[in-house]
């Protein structure tokens, strides 16, 4: 089936950038989200973006033309037209088999519904569904706008066809897809939130200070921005989730998050969002 409608569930910080994305291919989004004031703010976010993007002649086509194929609603049921839907609503259980149980209801069956979960099983999530084979994961990452890459999820009872469909999607936004298969953190968060949780050890014990071991990452390994200030930006209470998710999901010791990280969330040293992580920030 050609896909030209998308139903996007949840205008956070993702589900924002992914309408933007997606309307900037050429899609028609349909952005749903529990409050008016939750959509306009996205709304303005997006045409900031695309504001930025096209004094940067990142974008050719009109910032008028792109806003103008994204409709928002606070009414779930005003998706049922869409011929794709993803949700990026909060990262809780019950949140998203809520929102995933309606929209099976209303969606026709054929069908793919998709979601942008970091750490949930996506076999799981696709079998609280009356279509598992037409469910998957597509997670993206953040600032969706800027990043390349997504990460392509199979669920145990995901389809051949709804792969190769999600494939092709994900290359029509622009983006290059790399398939994981379904563990916890997938590849992206089994790999950085543990090296952050390591960098945090590194601290706790003194081996170096935090502008220390940012640099040692920055400049001995070219990484874009050292560990710690990663995590500050990611939240240090998103980075202790995924880690008692990776804990939590492989039993093994090496995932214990590190008790300086527990810590610092518990103090509300929450990284950027907070004015203050393992570095101050103005607010
Ligand atoms: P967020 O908190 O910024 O946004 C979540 C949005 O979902 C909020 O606007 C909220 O109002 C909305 N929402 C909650 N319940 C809803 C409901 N019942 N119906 C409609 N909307 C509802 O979260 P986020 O950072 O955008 O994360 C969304 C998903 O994407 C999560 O599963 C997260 O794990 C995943 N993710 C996040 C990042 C990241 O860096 N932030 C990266 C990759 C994946």
């Amino acid at each position: 089936m050609t896909i030209k409608k998308i139903g996007v569930v949840g205008a956070g910080t993702m589900g924002t950038g992914i309408a933007q994305v997606a309307a900037s291919s050429g899609f028609e989004v349909i952005l749903n989200d529990v409050g008016e004031d939750y959509l306009q703010r996205s709304l303005k976010i997006i045409d900031k973006s695309l504001t930025k993007l096209s004094e940067k002649g990142k974008i050719e086509e009109d910032k008028e033309k792109i806003l103008s194929r994204i409709k928002t609603t606070t009414s779930l049921p005003d998706l049922k037209e869409v011929d794709f839907a993803l949700e990026a609503v909060f990262e809780d259980f019950e949140v998203k088999k809520k929102i995933l149980l309606e929209l099976d209801k209303l969606l026709a069956p054929s069908v793919i519904l998709t979601s942008n979960t970091s750490s949930i099983s996506i076999t799981r999530l696709g079998a609280l569904t009356g279509r598992p084979s037409q469910f998957m994961g597509m997670h993206f990452m953040n600032p969706v706008p800027l990043m390349a890459l997504v990460e392509l999820i199979r669920g145990m009872a995901t389809s051949q066809e709804t792969f190769d469909e999600v494939k092709t999607l994900a290359e029509k936004l622009g983006k290059v897809p790399v398939e994981a298969n379904d563990f916890p953190g997938f590849i992206s968060n089994r790999i950085l939130i543990p090296m952050i949780n390591e960098a945090v050890y590194a601290l706790m014990e003194g081996v170096g200070s935090a502008e220390a071991i940012d640099t040692v990452l920055k400049l001995g390994m070219n990484h874009p921005m050292g560990p710690l200030a990663l995590a500050d930006l990611i939240g240090l209470d998103v980075c202790l989730d995924i880690m008692e998710v990776l804990h939590e999901g492989f039993k093994d010791p090496k995932y214990r998050p590190c008790p300086l990280l527990r810590k610092m969330v518990d103090a509300g040293y929450l990284g950027r969002k907070a004015g203050k992580g393992f570095y101050d920030y103005e607010k």
